[in-house]
C-alpha cells in the first residue's frame, strides 16, 4: 500500500500474534488502518457492508480477511467478533471505524435518518465493544479499542446536528467504557479526524457541491493547519494515530480523544 512520506517506522511496532478487527475497513480511514495493522504483523479482519473488489489483491497480500457485516445489527457484530476470536482464541484490538454522515437541519430529519446515523455511529460501536470485550477478558492480557469519532465529537457543527450529536455520544461512550474496563486492562480511546481526503465520505460531500474545487477549498479552510499545508488530512495520518493508541507505547492512555483535525475543533479559524 502507498504511503505519504515521513510516516512512522512500521518496523518499530510489532503486533504479531495479535488479532485486530476493523469495521468499515473497505475504504478510507478503515482501509488505511487495516493495512498498517497488518504490515505490523497483526492478523486483521475487516468488516464492511460494502466490500470492494479492488481490495482483494492488496488485502490478500497482507493476509487481511474481509467479511460482510452490517454493524447496525448486534447479531452480525456478535458473529463477527466470535469469528475473529476463533482465529487465536481472543481479540486484541478493535477499531470501531464504520460511520455515516448526515447533513440535514432538524426540520428535515426523519426518524429513519436519526436511526441510520445513530445505529451506525453509536449503537454499532457500543455492541462492537460488548462482543469484543467478551473475548478480550478471556485472559488477563486485556485489549485496546479505538473509536473513530470526528472533530464534531469535540465541538459540534451547525451544518450536521445529528452527525455532531452522534459523534459527541461516541466520545462519551469512549470515556465511559474506558472507565468501566481499565480494571480488565482494556483501553478505550478515540481519534477525532478533520476533513480526510480520499474517503468515500468526503468524496460524496464534494460530489454534492456545485464546484468541486470550491468545495475542497472550503473543507481545507475550516482547519488552520490544513490551510497552512494547502491540503486535506491524509488517511495515513489518522491510521498512524490509531497505531499508536493500540500499541504498548500507549499502555497508560485510556479515555482520550486525539484530534487529528488540523486544529478545526480549536475554535473559529483566522479569516
Ligand atoms: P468512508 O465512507 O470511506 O468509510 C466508511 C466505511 O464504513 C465504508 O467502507 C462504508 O461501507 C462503511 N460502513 C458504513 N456503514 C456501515 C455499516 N452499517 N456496516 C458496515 N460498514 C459500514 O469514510 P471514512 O472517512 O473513511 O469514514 C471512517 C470514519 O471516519 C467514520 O466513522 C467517519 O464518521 C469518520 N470521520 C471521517 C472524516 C472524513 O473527513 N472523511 C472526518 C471525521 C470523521
Amino acid at each position: 500500500m502507498k504511503r505519504r512520506r515521513g510516516t512512522v517506522n512500521m518496523n518499530a511496532i510489532d503486533f504479531s500474534g495479535r488479532v485486530a478487527v476493523v469495521t468499515g475497513g473497505a475504504s478510507g480511514i478503515g482501509r488505511a488502518t487495516a493495512g498498517m495493522l497488518a504490515e505490523c504483523g497483526a492478523k486483521v479482519v475487516v468488516a464492511d457492508y460494502s466490500l470492494l473488489g479492488e481490495n482483494d489483491e492488496p488485502f490478500s497480500e497482507l493476509g487481511i480477511e474481509q467479511r460482510v457485516c452490517d454493524v447496525r445489527s448486534e447479531r452480525e457484530l456478535r458473529n463477527l467478533m466470535d469469528h475473529a476470536a476463533s482465529l487465536t482464541g481472543r481479540i486484541d484490538i478493535l477499531v470501531n471505524n464504520a460511520g455515516v454522515g448526515m447533513v440535514k437541519q432538524i426540520n428535515e430529519v426523519t426518524e429513519e435518518d436519526w436511526n441510520a446515523c445513530f445505529d451506525t455511529n453509536v449503537k454499532a460501536a457500543f455492541f462492537g465493544c460488548k462482543h469484543a470485550i467478551r473475548h478480550m477478558t478471556s485472559d488477563a492480557r486485556g485489549g485496546s479499542i479505538v473509536n473513530v469519532s470526528s472533530n464534531a465529537g469535540i465541538l459540534p457543527r451547525a451544518h450536521d446536528p445529528v452527525y455532531s450529536i452522534s459523534k459527541l455520544a461516541l466520545s462519551g461512550l469512549t470515556k465511559s467504557l474506558a472507565l468501566c474496563h481499565s480494571k480488565d486492562r482494556i483501553r478505550v480511546n478515540a481519534v477525532c479526524p478533520g476533513p480526510v481526503g480520499g474517503t468515500r465520505m468526503i468524496e460524496s460531500e464534494i460530489d454534492m457541491a456545485e464546484s468541486r474545487d470550491a468545495a475542497i477549498q472550503r473543507l481545507i479552510a475550516a482547519s488552520p493547519a490544513a490551510m497552512a499545508h494547502g491540503r486535506m488530512i491524509d488517511v495515513d495520518e489518522i491510521a498512524q494515530a490509531v497505531l499508536y493508541l493500540v500499541s504498548d507505547a500507549a499502555i497508560m492512555v485510556t479515555g482520550t480523544l486525539i484530534a487529528i483535525d488540523g486544529g478545526k475543533s480549536l475554535g473559529v479559524p483566522p479569516q
